[in-house]
């Protein structure tokens, strides 16, 4: 479909053109489609745009992967279908690893999704994790949705779920593990347990985050601390409901 440019919703319908064909190239479970349309309402409520609130959140999940010792991006569906590129970029700034790690999992799912960014990678600087490795088991998950690599999420100090659900990320928090999660739902079970939730629409925060990431080396490890120490999970989801609820109140219907 050709979505014309000067469209006033262009980059949301983009968007949608994209989960359709990633659901169409069999990348993408049907339930997929449902949770892209709920971060769509949510990002109709925060105004379609990173707010200062996000930033912070942002900043801090910054801080939080380069002190990190062996951090892994997790990946599902919505996220290759969005932003394989800066999954891969961001990837590339840390050590290199991402994990396949799919809700409704199917072999021929996790094929396609190693194909697709198998074209991303050049010269194996990223390591792609989860497809033919997911030997372990996340304690207190059921087998299918708990199967994860060894290298990889298993011994993982931090881990990034964009769109990931609440359950898993309980269990990881359970682990031991520290969560950074890009939710837009300010009240998931997702967002609430995070150690880190960016509320902020993926493709809208991923460079930001590449951008912090990449400046934060430059930082020394206590600055570095400073920054997470300072941050408040509980508190930014707050300030952020607070945003919604304020913005809601203020807007003019003409
Ligand atoms: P939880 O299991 O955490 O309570 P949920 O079951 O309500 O969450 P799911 O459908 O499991 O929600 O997960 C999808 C989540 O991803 C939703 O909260 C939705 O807001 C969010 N989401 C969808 N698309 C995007 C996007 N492009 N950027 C950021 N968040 C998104
Ligand atoms: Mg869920």
């Amino acid at each position: 479909m050709d979505i014309p440019k000067s469209h006033p919703r262009y980059e949301s319908l983009l968007k949608r053109e994209k989960i359709v064909e990633a659901l169409d190239k069999g990348i993408l479970a049907k339930a997929g489609l449902i949770a892209h349309g709920r971060g769509e309402t949510f990002d109709y409520l925060i105004g379609e745009k990173t707010t200062d609130i996000a930033l912070e959140s942002i900043k801090a999940a910054a801080a939080l992967l380069v002190l990190a010792e062996n951090p892994v991006i997790s990946v599902n569906g919505n996220t290759v279908a969005l932003a394989k590129e800066d999954v891969v970029k961001l990837a590339k700034e840390l050590n290199g690893k991402i994990e396949v790690n799919l809700f409704y999992r199917t072999r021929e799912r996790e094929e396609k999704i190693k194909k697709e960014f198998e074209k991303e990678i050049e010269n194996g600087e990223i390591r792609l994790l989860g497809v033919d490795d997911a030997n372990k088991q996340i304690p207190n998950l059921d087998s299918l949705r708990g199967k994860v690599s060894e290298e990889g999420i298993y011994t993982a100090d931090v881990v990034l779920v964009p769109l990931e659900d609440g359950d898993r990320t309980e269990a990881l928090i359970m682990m031991g593990k520290k969560v950074i999660s890009i939710d837009l739902n300010p009240l998931s079970r997702t967002a609430r347990k995070s150690t880190i939730t960016i509320v902020d629409e993926l493709t809208r925060c991923l460079p930001l985050l590449i951008k912090y990431v990449r400046e934060y080396k430059n930082k020394s490890r206590d600055e570095l601390e400073d920054i997470v120490n300072n941050y408040n999970n509980k508190e930014n989801l707050k300030r952020m409901l607070n945003y919604i609820a304020d913005r809601l109140k203020s807007l003019e219907i003409d």
